[in-house]
Formats: C-alpha cells, structure tokens, sequence
C-alpha cells in the first residue's frame, strides 16, 4: 500500500497557543494547567518550537543546551540537535548515577533538589537552560544558581510558554536573558 505523508502546515504563535489545553483546577483547585501533550502530539507544532528556538539562539554561540525533568526534555535535545550542540539533562535529587552538583529551592509544601553532573559543563561553556513554562520562577532560577556554580561564560533560559501575570522573570538578573515563545 502506498505510504501517506502528512503535508506541513507552517504554524503562527496564535495557532500554536490556541491548540495548548487549559485545564482547570490541575493539580489542584485554583491552578489552570497549560497542558502542552495537545501541543507536543502535532508535527506541526513540535517543528514550530524546534524551528523558533533554533533561530533564537544559531547566533548566540551556545555550547550545550540543558533541559530541566521533565517536561524540559520535550524540546531541548531537538534544539541542542539542530544547533549541534550537546544536551545536558537536570534532574530531581537521586536520579543521575555519577557525581553531581545539586541545589534546593521553596516549594509550596517544603524544599525541592534539583542536580546536575559535576562533569557536564566547564568554565568555557555558553549554556541555554530550558523548560516547557515559566510561572513564579522558582523552578528556572534554582536551575541557574545550579549552573552559576560551573563558572559558564554566559546563561540564557528559554521557556515554551510564559505566565505573564505571575511575572516570574522578575526574579532574573539582567545578565540572565529570558526569552519565551508564547505568552499567556
Ligand atoms: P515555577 O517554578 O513556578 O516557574 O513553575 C514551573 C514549573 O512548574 C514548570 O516545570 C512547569 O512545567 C510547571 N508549572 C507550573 N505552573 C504550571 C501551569 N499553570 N501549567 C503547566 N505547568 C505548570
């Protein structure tokens, strides 16, 4: 039988964020989850993500890209990939098997840990961390007190989807770049 291929549809941001499900009250009452598997399950939308953060960063000279578990590690590798550049993955305490690097941050309920492998990144390393959504901040700036203690020559962060209200980039240093694709 003769194969089908999907024709390309080339997104815009409207297109993209409008597939994003909202869910209310996940998970828990109050809270409205971008739920980003409506987005990550269309071809379409995953090369519009790939395809915008590749060009954001091409000329910025990264030299490895990290993803923060798990939802982080949707997008990261496909952009460290295109870039061609290493993928460096931080994960919840316990996780990695070799020496790491960890760091704690406030959680609603007590203190999260959050590690690196001591061998990942050198002193000569221009690093973009991601994750698939800012909201208070909390996740991404432990995730950078964490890469600050490698001595990097430069940190960028990139975030899928951005909470504007919660203003969660406040919590960065001029010197840290944020760069968001979608705003909500
Ligand atoms: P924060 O540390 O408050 O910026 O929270 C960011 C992390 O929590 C990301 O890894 C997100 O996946 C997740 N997260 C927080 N709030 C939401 C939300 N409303 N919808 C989807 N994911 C969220």
């Amino acid at each position: 039988m003769e194969q089908q291929t999907k024709k390309i549809h080339i997104m815009t941001a409207q297109e993209v964020k409008n597939i994003i499900r909202d869910v209310p009250d996940f998970p828990k009452k109050g809270i409205l989850f971008k739920d980003l598997t409506t987005a990550f399950i269309n071809p379409d939308c995953m090369r519009w993500f790939a395809e915008e953060l590749t060009a954001e960063y091409e000329k910025k000279g990264i030299t490895k890209i990290l993803g923060i578990e798990s939802r982080g590690f949707v997008i990261a590798p496909i952009v460290a990939n295109k870039l061609n550049v290493g993928f460096v993955p931080i994960r919840k305490k316990g996780k990695l098997p070799a020496e790491v690097i960890e760091e704690s941050y406030e959680k609603e309920y007590g203190l999260d840990t959050i590690e690196i492998h001591k061998d990942a990144l050198c002193e000569d390393d221009i690093v973009m961390i991601h994750d698939d959504l800012l909201a208070t901040g909390g996740t991404m700036e432990a995730a950078v007190r964490l890469v600050k203690k490698f001595n990097v020559k430069k940190i960028y962060t990139s975030f899928l989807v951005e909470l504007e209200d919660l203003k969660g980039r406040e919590l960065f240093e001029p010197e840290i770049e944020v760069t968001s694709l979608i705003k909500c």
